[in-house]
């Protein structure tokens, strides 16, 4: 469809809809097309002023650009080995009896463990049993000066 502001001999102005420009040319030829007003068929079109969409030029504010951060990639799924996890009381129960010998029989030397150790290993110190903290580092480095240790998860005694 077309819209056509037109107007006749005697400018009156009316608004015509036609299917397009040959339309209304031949329907005008034909004297089809007529004032409402004074029922003229001397109607031609009135010059029109492009129908201008009128949009108001809105500033878009630029926002700057945050450097995208990288979402963190999701931990790798899989099942979480017990490690960390309660142990089983049966285990529980066989630390607690190690416990118990390791306390009577061992001497606690606390953080000296690793010292205290390495003493023993080197002949400098009374050979027996020690038991007491030692970091991982401390742990790796013996095992590596081929002492052997164990390591207990020390658990609550069993008497509380
Ligand atoms: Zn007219």
């Amino acid at each position: 469809m077309i819209h056509y502001q037109l107007r006749c001999e005697q400018a009156h102005e009316f608004d015509g809809w036609y299917k397009d420009s040959t339309s209304f040319d031949k329907l005008a030829a034909a004297g089809l097309v007529e004032c409402p007003v004074c029922g003229s068929a001397k109607v031609s079109r009135a010059l029109m002023a492009p129908a201008i969409a009128k949009t108001r030029a809105e500033r878009q504010e630029v926002a700057p650009q945050q450097p995208q951060a990288t979402p963190p990639s999701p931990p790798p799924a899989g099942p979480q080995q017990a490690a960390a996890g309660p142990i089983p009381a049966q285990m529980v129960a066989l630390l607690q009896r190690m416990r118990a010998e390791v306390e009577k029989n061992c001497d606690y030397v606390g953080n000296d463990f690793a010292d205290e150790a390495r003493k023993m290993h080197r002949g400098e110190s009374e050979l027996r049993g020690i038991y007491g903290e030692a970091s991982d580092s401390d742990a790796e480095e013996l095992r590596e000066e081929g002492i052997d240790i164990a390591r207990l998860p020390w658990v609550p005694r069993a008497d509380g």
